[in-house]
Formats: structure tokens, sequence, C-alpha cells
């Protein structure tokens, strides 16, 4: 435990010192579960979103991209139901004043007995060797088969509870487990009480006339609202998909893990438009196909898996969420929802306008079905980050911290470095940065032992280390490092754009997909 520990805080510090994330307000202390992102951090959430949105948009021509502002009409929450049921349980320790999500501290519990069970199968594995069939153990084992049967029972009567509003046999569950605050240890628990997430402010001059208004909590009702502006508009037929990147609020309960839980974050969702009767099959599809889009990242498989929902939010007939392996345990990265025309209909009623498609293949009229994608871009931000982030011993004993992101994602595609300033090198270096630099997002630095430079380089995942010496001025070559293998090689300056082009380019990730 106490190493994972250490291996957050380093990701927290390295992202700090490298200027990828600082804390909010920093110099007055900070402000919680809020983050901001540095000269690093912005590019290479950039390049997220432009991976995100390539894949999407770029890629399918039946999905188009919109922008839609934060502050929406007031009904719109009502008509989703926010209003109602956009609520986390909250529960408080008596002793320690600390206060959790009850639903959290049972799925924690439920993740601890997993952990027993992957052990068991870990042990296993290593006493039987080539001969050890998975499946087989895992259906078989009695001691995996009681960790798993456990946690089906609690999991599924915690979602019972929670759908009929017992929020009295949460807390008995809480009890009957013996969940302790994991800091303190102590059991000594308050009630349950619902608290809801939105955050409200007020548009208006005067107090009087000012209207109520909430921060949007997902970016998803944009779209909604927007569906037959936009489908008229780009003379989509069903199946056809909205897409959109922008920003979300949640008034969360608890916010301790760094970026994976913001009060203020960035949401990329996808909202596809399907005829009735067919959005579980493309429910699966999309589960997949979005699957593969995290794959192509190049993260590890082992690192994913999908969580199918037992409580099904009040708007959905499927939910699965996509885990990542964040540092502290497998966590919700990305979730798809078959939401059926829940929405659609809602802000029918409320609006009073129509929001139905006519289908000339059935010949009728009716509101679409909804499967929706929905990843946090900040959550994305970390899982890339905490995966990437290595310390190396080399072959000569020495150690390296090297963020090995995948190149179409690093802020910087190459650094420019002349081996000194003097002697015209710096001038060359200069002609070589102004060259490429309509190309490529280039780092340019003369300070330092070279050595030192590639370091810094190594840190914030720069594929590419460029260096000029006195060679370069007759021969027109230069020296090129790659950040994984640390290979050095003279290539010729004319052939630097397509070398980095061939690395770095988005075509890499998108044509894995
Ligand atoms: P959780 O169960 O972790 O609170 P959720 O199920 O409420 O998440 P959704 O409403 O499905 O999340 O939102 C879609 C995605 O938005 C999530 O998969 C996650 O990546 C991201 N997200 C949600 N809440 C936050 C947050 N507070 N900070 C950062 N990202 C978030």
């Amino acid at each position: 435990m106490a190493k994972q520990e250490d291996v957050f805080k380093k990701i927290i510090s390295h992202a700090k010192e490298y200027g990828f994330i600082f804390p909010s307000s920093e110099i007055y202390d900070g402000l919680s579960a809020i983050y901001d992102y540095g000269q690093n951090g912005a590019e290479l959430k950039n390049n997220i979103k432009q991976y995100w949105w390539k894949a999407m948009v770029q890629l399918n021509d039946n999905i188009v991209g919109i922008d839609t502002a934060i502050f929406m009409h007031p009904t719109i929450w009502k008509a989703s139901g926010h209003v109602d049921a956009f609520n986390d349980p909250l529960i408080d320790n008596k002793d320690s004043k600390k206060r959790f999500r009850a639903d959290v501290l049972i799925e924690d519990y439920c993740a601890k007995l997993e952990d027993k069970a992957d052990k068991e199968i870990e042990k296993a594995a290593k006493r039987f060797g080539e001969a050890f069939d998975k499946k087989e153990f895992e259906s078989t084992n009695p001691r995996v088969l009681e960790y798993r049967e456990k946690q089906k029972t609690i999991l599924s009567r915690m979602a019972q509870s929670l759908e009929k509003e017992d929020l009295g046999d949460v807390k008995a569950l809480i009890e009957e487990l013996e969940i302790a605050d994991p800091d303190t240890g102590s059991k000594n628990w308050t009630d349950v009480r619902q608290f809801n997430l939105m955050f409200g402010t007020k548009l208006g001059a005067s107090a009087d006339s000012a209207t109520d208004l909430y921060l949007r909590p997902e970016t998803a009702q944009g779209i909604f609202v927007n569906f037959l502006n936009v489908q008229k508009t780009s003379r989509q037929k069903l199946p056809f998909g909205i897409a959109q990147i922008g920003k979300a609020f949640r008034n969360e309960i608890v916010a301790r893990q760094f970026i994976f839980r913001m009060r203020e974050f960035e949401q990329m969702e996808m909202q596809y438009f399907v005829p009735p009767g067919t959005e579980l099959g493309f429910y699966e599809t999309w589960k997949e196909k979005r699957l593969n889009w995290h794959l192509a990242l190049g993260l590890g498989s082992e690192n994913y898996k999908f969580h199918d929902h037992e409580k099904l939010a009040h708007y959905a007939n499927a939910a699965s969420d996509i885990e990542f392996k964040f540092p502290f345990g497998f966590k919700e990265l990305e979730g798809i929802h078959s939401r059926t025309d829940f929405d659609l209909s809602a802000h029918e009623k409320h609006s009073g306008r129509k929001l139905q498609y006519f289908d000339a293949e059935r010949n009728e009229n009716y509101v679409p079905y909804v499967v929706e994608t929905s990843v946090g871009l900040d959550r994305l931000f970390l899982a890339i980050f905490s995966n990437c982030l290595k310390d190396e011993v080399l072959e000569d004993g020495s150690e390296r911290t090297v963020l090995s992101l995948p190149p179409a994602l690093a802020p910087y595609k190459a650094a420019i470095l002349p081996l000194m300033k003097k002697d015209g090198l710096a001038e060359y270096a200069q002609t070589i940065f102004n060259d490429l630099k309509y190309d490529f997002n280039l780092f340019y630095e003369e300070k330092d032992a070279i050595g030192k430079r590639y370091r810094r380089q190594d840190a914030i995942g720069t594929p590419f280390c460029i260096t000029i010496d006195h060679d370069s001025l007759t021969d027109n070559t230069v020296t090129l490092r790659d950040r994984d293998t640390m290979k050095q090689e003279r290539v010729a300056v004319a052939d630097l754009r397509r070398i980095i082009d061939e690395k770095t380019n988005f075509r890499n990730l998108l044509s894995k997909i």
C-alpha cells in the first residue's frame, strides 16, 4: 500500500515539477480538487483531445462535432433528472470528521475481495505453470468462487437499496461489513444522506430578477437539446452521432485523488442516435470500438477491463464502464451507456417541442434512442501520464526518468539542441527549427551539458532530440537521439521532417483503432 502511495506521490510531483499540472490558485494555498494545466500539460491535453476528435469526427462520416455553452436553461436539468436524482450517498465519520461516498466505501471493500481472488489465481498460475487453465480454475476453486459470490451479493444489495432510496440499509451494510475509515480505522459513522452534485449560480444583474442556473454537470445535454438543429443542418440520417468536448462541473463529496476526481473537469462525449430497438446492438459495437481506441495507445491490454453496471442510472437500459488500472487500482475511465429515448422524450415533454426524426425506410416518426460514450479527459490524462512515467536503471548503473508517451501525444515532437552556442551552431540550429516549426511543436535549448538536456526531454516525453555539432555545419547531418532506445544515429537534415513525421503522426494511432 505504502508503495502505491509513493508511486502516486511521485506522479503528482513530476506533473508539477515539469509543468504539466499545478494546484489551482496555489499562491493562495490552492482550491480543493481544482487544478491548472501548465505549458506541457496543456499540450498533452490538447493532443489527447485531437486523438479523440479525429477518431470520432474525422474517421466517421456519420459523426459531427459541436461546442455548446456551459450555461443552459434551468429546466433542462429538471427534464434530465439531474435536479431530482443527480445525488451521491454521503456518510461522515464522526471521529475523523472525514466525509466519504457510502457507495465508494462499499465498492472499495468489494475491490479488496477481488484482489484476494486475483492473488489466489496468481498463486495457482505459478504453481501449475504452463498447464494452468485460468478459466477452469476460476470456475471451480472454492475460495475464488466464494470471494466473487460475496462481492455479487454485496453489490446487488447496495444497488437495490440505492434504487429504493433505502439509505438506512446502505448504512447497515457498511456496519455489517465492518468497514472502517481507511485512514483512522474508526467505524463510528453518521447516517447516510443524499447530496446533489450540481453547482448553482445566478444569471442577471439584480438580485430580484436573477435566474437560478446550474453549471452543467455533463456535456451530453447540450447535444440532446441541439439534436434537431444538427440533424437538419447536417442532413444526417440515423444512425448518426454528435460529439463534443467541454467542461463539466460536479460538487464531488470526496476529491482526494488528484485529477481523477475533480470539481471542474472536461468530458469528451458522443451521443449516437439510433432507431428504437437497435440500441443494444450499437451499444455492443461502441463498447468494442471504444476499448480499441484505448488499446491503440499501447498502455497494455492487461490494464483495461469492462465493468457492466448492476445499478443502472435513471436513463439507461444497459451500461458499462471501461476501467483502467490507475496507481490506486482499477477505476472507471469511460462510461458507455444505452440511454434509451429518456433524454429526448423528457425534453419534448418539458419544452413542448417535438424532437422526432422521420425515418423514410420505416415511414414513421419517432424519438431516436441513444447510445452514449463518455470519457473524462482529465482521467484519461492521468491514465496515460501515470502509465508512461517510468524510472529506469541504465546499463552503466545510472538512472533516468522517462515519460514514454505515445509519440503523437507528446507535448514536443523534437528538441533542437545546438551542442554549444558559439561557432555558428546556434544559428544553424535556428534554421532547422524555423524550417520544421510549421509541421511540429519543437523545443529549442542551448544551455547546459547535452546529457542534462537529454534527461529533461526524457522527463517530458519528447520522442526525439536533435543535436547540432561542428560536423553539421559542413556535412548537413545531425545526431538524432531516440527517447525510448536512447540510440543515437547520424541523419541528414533533409530527412528530419520525414523521420519525425513517421514516428509522431496521429496516423500511427488512428490506423490501429
Ligand atoms: P464516478 O462513478 O467515478 O463518479 P460517474 O459514473 O459519475 O463517475 P459519468 O457520469 O459516467 O461518471 O461521467 C463520464 C466520465 O466523466 C467518467 O467516466 C469519468 O471519466 C469522467 N468524470 C466524471 N466525474 C468526474 C470528476 N469528478 N473528475 C474527473 N472526471 C470525471
